[in-house]
């Protein structure tokens, strides 16, 4: 190994230190998580007696808890994951710094909600809006703000003016007015606002849109207008996902419905006389998400500042959630309980809150730790020891790569193939070499040590259809992220080029030892064991 390579792997290796006396290779050993829970509860225990032991009963006799009480005690324990993570890792003051920008922004909901929807929408309607002079009110809110028009300078004015409406009335007005021109006229002259809009209503026959009309051929169409058509000439991403402010924005138009047992994104919505899912205008069913992620709680969580907390929120259910969100699935948005205007933007609010997590130093690790260790899972919070069964997982889509990550948290061993060829990763990274072995790996520091541009990286070969047919709309970086977290584990070994039915079938597979096989093949052949 080259001698400056070298020097720098040791260099990082070591400007990780972790709290507790714990080693790195702590966080990927059972031995290891194992020491981490019993200091997280004992975390717990200390500054909360009662949320400790209500922690330690609810793990004893997890079905017992009814749904709103374990939510409770999950959005008890949530604000000591941030805090315990900040210690473990030595970033408390990166947390703190990030959960500060959460806090920044929440005027700007506060705003939205007690001014410019309640007041200055409900006085000044779309007609009288088109009558106000937009030039003369920005001037004149520019100069009562003493600098330009901001979604957070004009919320903590206005906010700050309505302690006593009767001496800011003018302010007050003009504020009422500028606001009401900003959303009935769609002005959008702050980029990436999210305090001046208002949920348009949702016409389900309707849904592509800027269209316009084309008559061509003797034949009238609609097309797409040409301004709003985005070119795709790489792979690049045509869509970044949305930033904090639009995360939040998200989180803080959600209405917490697991306070009433009614979080129909999570749980689908019924129909209150037949209990049945409703459907949609196109008759599918709104079952909600499939994995029933705790989507209310999470944004709660997120609104809170509770940034890492809210990632362990989401990832009780949905481990794998660098493959969900964004621009992947939206069952949980079509099941929101706003049916008659836009949804709650669940899936970008979802892929921020894991960004923000990335985003920190040793983000990733973070992220690995809470898939093999996370206290909101009363369930299973640590993996369990080892089982002694081998399992054969048959492709490495969505559905295999989840599949592997709870038989390993299950304590089985998994093999898993694919017959897509599977280029190795760096084994720096990985800690498997090209030719299969293990060695150490190194802790990732910054996350953009991972990513790749997307026009220039080579395909992984990991992931099955998500690596070939999703393209620009999803960044594929996070393929690797997943890769990670299961071939870093001691338990998982992953072959590619393999096709179930040709090189290994379901005698040869029992012959090799393994117990069980799981076809997660999707589309690939072969589908059916005899
Ligand atoms: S996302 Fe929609 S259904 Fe889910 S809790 Fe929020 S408002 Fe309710």
């Amino acid at each position: 190994m080259n001698d400056d390579i070298h020097t720098s792997k040791q260099a990082m290796k070591t400007a990780l230190r972790l709290g507790h006396d714990l080693s790195f290779e702590d966080l990927y050993c059972r031995d290891g998580v194992v020491r981490i829970d019993r200091l997280f509860l004992d975390h717990v225990a200390a500054v909360d007696q009662d949320l400790g032991s209500r922690l330690t009963t609810a793990r004893k006799n997890p079905d017992a808890l009814e749904a709103r009480d374990e939510s409770d005690l999950l959005l008890g324990l949530a604000p000591h994951v941030d805090d315990f993570i900040g210690t473990l890792f030595g970033i408390t003051g990166d947390i703190q710094s990030r959960a500060v920008e959460h806090h920044a922004l929440a005027p700007v909901f506060a705003c939205r909600r007690l001014f410019v929807q309640r007041v200055a929408l409900k006085k000044i309607k779309p007609l009288d809006a088109a009558a106000l002079d937009g030039d003369t009110l920005t001037t004149t809110m520019t100069a009562l703000l003493d600098g330009a028009v901001s979604d957070v300078a004009f919320a903590n004015a206005v906010l700050t003016w309505m302690e006593d409406e009767e001496v800011h009335a003018d302010a007050l007005e003009t504020a009422a007015q500028y606001a009401a021109w900003q959303v009935h006229m769609n002005v959008h002259a702050h980029p990436g606002s999210v305090l001046f809009r208002e949920p348009a209503r949702v016409d389900p026959y309707d849904l592509v849109p800027n269209l316009i009309d084309l008559a061509a051929h003797g034949v009238d169409m609609k097309t797409m207008d040409p301004a709003h058509l985005r070119h795709r000439p790489g792979f690049k991403l045509t869509d970044e996902g949305g930033d904090l402010a639009g995360c939040l924005s998200e989180a803080n138009y959600c209405i917490f419905c697991h306070n009433q047992g009614k979080d129909s994104c999570s749980r689908g919505l019924r129909d209150k006389k037949t209990n049945a899912f409703r459907q949609t205008a196109f008759g599918v069913d709104m079952a909600g998400c499939p994995l029933e992620e705790k989507i209310s709680e999470m944004h709660l969580t997120k609104t809170d500042g509770n940034f890492v907390g809210a990632l362990a929120m989401a990832v009780v259910d949905n481990p794998m959630v660098a493959g969900t969100g964004h621009r992947i699935c939206n069952d949980c948005m079509k099941s929101c309980i706003y049916q008659k205007q836009e949804p709650v933007n669940i899936p970008m609010g979802e892929t921020r809150t894991l960004r923000d997590v990335l985003e920190l130093p040793w983000g990733f690790e973070i992220y690995s730790l809470l898939t093999r260790w996370n206290p909101l899972n009363i369930r299973r919070p640590v993996p369990l020891a080892e089982s002694g069964y081998k399992v054969l997982v048959v492709g490495l889509g969505p559905a295999g790569f989840t599949l592997s990550h709870h038989l390993m948290n299950d304590g089985h061993a998994v093999v898993a193939i694919d017959g897509a060829k599977i280029e190795p990763l760096d084994p720096r990274y990985s800690g498997v070499t090209p030719k299969g072995e293990r060695v150490p790996f190194d802790p990732v520091r910054d996350i953009n040590e991972l990513m790749e541009d997307l026009d220039n990286r080579v395909m992984a070969g990991f992931g099955g259809v998500a690596e070939y047919g999703i393209t620009v709309r999803w960044d594929k970086n996070y393929l690797k992220i997943i890769r990670l977290l299961l071939e870093r584990r001691q338990a998982f070994a992953l072959f590619g080029g393999t096709r179930y039915g040709g090189a290994l079938a379901e005698d040869s597979a029992y012959a090799m030892g393994f117990d069980h096989v799981a076809l997660c093949a999707g589309a690939g052949k072969p589908t059916v064991l005899s």
